[in-house]
């Protein structure tokens, strides 16, 4: 197994992810198998419980786990669906480890943090790369060289260092080279972050400067002379405009080649083909679709695999447009007395997914401006409990709510009378009602669905059984499914009772998922209802335009 170590300097939210993905996919358009895992080095076992406010997107696996965004970053550079073992918390660590002393299993040993924690560390880093099959594991630990957390895990790397062979694991340090007022690039707080990483016994073997430019002669041979490496293995790692243009970019700065060397790989011809396509997607200047993405947490990393499988679906060669995403505030949606100042130029509008009432409202009412105007419209998880509700207060005329919603809102709803009669089309299953504390309940992971075969998903998925992903507690309520396939929404996809895919056939393209298909979505293969709504929302342009003339 060859180890690749990513480390960060000076900075966090440098991008080191899409760095350590990009170093992925380099080696993967040599045709190597590769993997990855993400060191966090917090607490927490994992970021389900997190914030999506504070760490944007809470990503989720295909066996349930919900890790940081930058497993998304991995799973879509590089094609693969990882587990929850690919993500090494402390949490986690800690866990086993104490685990391990409840049941005797250190015979009496005082247990530290050398070598307890540290061989732990070691032994699940390995463990995982070798269950991977892979040719290559990438290891990214979160956080800056020198953060009090994150040091059993550089300890961890020294002793692995010294156990594999050299040419097996190698170290890439990733740092921030600030520009000063008068133009200059400054090594000074890369030298420090080095030297920080020295003093813990680390010495790079790469480093790459993430700088607004390209980075000079001169401040690639001082950092060479400073910190000790060749120059050839200071890399230029300048803002991008599209971070899917990373990976040619490090090409070009020769990493993939002197990665090889350094690994001695046997030197394979690189597959240019991911490259093209995303250069010509990016070089595309003219027709672009509008859509706008109803949301809240006033934060685009929060809607982070939205984004890029919207993304992803448009760079097929056919469809020839550019996405212009607009991202639009759920509680403006609410305050606003016309929606078109929002909504009216677009040509699709998505909902997707979400906690709690707050928004709710303005969500709904996006949803109705997309129904009756026959808009393009993707409703994801709560954007898909949404279309039901608006469906059935609009439709059916009933007073609908989700549970969830009333467990968040009862005391404080000013219109008790109304609350009450409320009816909740969306609900915990029957046998869930009774549940008090309902931490841990969620229907997490990968999950099989039956497409029915005349429907608007199976001409998407072209398979009348498919996987996708979930993070929900809610289900459509059984009691309500008649009445809503009387007056024209259609559950074209089903695991047992529960509800996953709402259509509305009348419409030129409305589909709602339970699941989020977002997550499964990459470059290589885009995510089908993607695919379907990026198609939708060209031709409804193009309709558009005809009309004009
Ligand atoms: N809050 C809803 C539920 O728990 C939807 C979740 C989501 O959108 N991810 O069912």
């Amino acid at each position: 197994m060859k180890y690749i170590i990513v480390t960060g300097g000076v900075l966090s939210g440098l991008g080191k992810g899409i760095t350590a993905a990009s170093i992925g996919r380099m080696l993967k358009n040599r045709e190597y198998k590769v993997t990855v895992i993400k060191i966090d080095p917090y607490i927490n076992i994992d970021a389900g419980t997190m914030n999506p406010f504070q760490h944007g997107e809470v990503y989720v696996l295909k066996d349930g786990g919900e890790a940081d965004l930058d497993l998304g970053h991995y799973e879509r550079f590089l094609n693969v669906e990882l587990t929850s073992d690919h993500n090494i918390t402390t949490g986690k660590v800690y866990l086993s480890v104490i685990q391990q002393e409840r049941r005797g299993g250190f015979l009496g040993k005082t247990v530290q943090i050398i070598p307890h924690i540290t061989d732990e560390i070691k032994r699940e880093i390995r463990e995982v790369a070798e269950k991977s099959g892979s040719d290559i594991c990438i290891v990214e630990i979160g956080g800056t060289v020198g953060d009090i957390e994150g040091m059993p895990f550089l300890e961890a790397i020294r002793q692995m260092r010294r156990e594999e062979k050299k040419e097996n694991l190698i170290l890439v340090h990733v740092t921030l080279i600030p520009i000063n007022n008068i133009g200059e690039q400054k090594t000074k707080p890369t030298q420090h972050s080095v030297k920080e990483l020295k003093s813990l016994g680390l010495q790079p073997d790469v480093i790459i400067g993430r700088c607004r430019d390209s980075l000079s002669e001169e401040t690639k041979s001082k950092i060479s002379l400073f910190c000790d490496v060749p120059e050839t293995a200071v890399i230029s790692n300048y803002d991008a405009k599209d971070i899917y243009l990373v990976p040619e970019m490090l090409e070009r700065e020769e990493l993939g080649e002197y990665i090889v060397e350094k690994l001695k790989l046997d030197g394979r011809k690189v597959d240019t083909r991911w490259y093209r396509r995303i250069k010509a997607y990016n070089e595309r200047n003219k027709d672009s679709i509008k859509i706008a993405l109803v949301g809240k947490y006033g934060l685009e990393d929060a809607y982070l695999s939205v984004k890029e499988a919207l993304k992803h679906a448009c760079i097929r060669e056919d469809y020839n447009h550019k996405i212009e995403m607009r991202w639009v505030e759920a509680e403006d949606l609410e305050e606003s007395t016309n929606l078109d100042d929002y909504l009216k130029e677009m040509h699709g509008i998505l909902v997707p997914g979400g906690f709690g009432v707050r928004g709710t409202k303005g969500k709904i009412d996006a949803i109705r401006y997309a129904r009756e105007r026959d808009i393009p419209f993707l409703g994801i998880c709560l954007g898909f409990q949404l279309s039901v509700i608006e469906f059935a207060r609009d439709v059916l005329k009933i007073n609908a709510q989700s549970r969830e919603f009333e467990a968040f809102n009862s005391p404080a709803v000013e219109d008790q009378t109304a609350q009450k009669s409320s009816i909740c089309v969306i609900d915990l299953l029957p046998e869930q009602r009774e549940i008090k504390d309902l931490g841990g309940t969620m229907r997490l992971g990968d999950q099989e669905i039956d497409i029915e075969k005349n429907s608007l998903a199976y001409e998407l998925y072209k398979r009348d059984k498919i996987r996708e992903r979930h993070r929900h507690r809610y289900e459509v309520n059984p009691d309500y499914i008649e009445v809503f396939e009387e007056n024209g929404v259609k559950f074209s996809g089903k695991d047992g009772e529960r509800m996953e895919i709402l259509e509305i056939p009348s419409n030129r393209f409305f589909i709602a998922t339970q699941f989020h298909p977002e997550f499964r979505s990459s470059l290589d293969e885009p995510a089908p209802a993607f695919l379907g709504f990026v198609r939708a929302m060209i031709d409804f342009k193009k309709d558009q335009e005809r009309e004009i003339k």
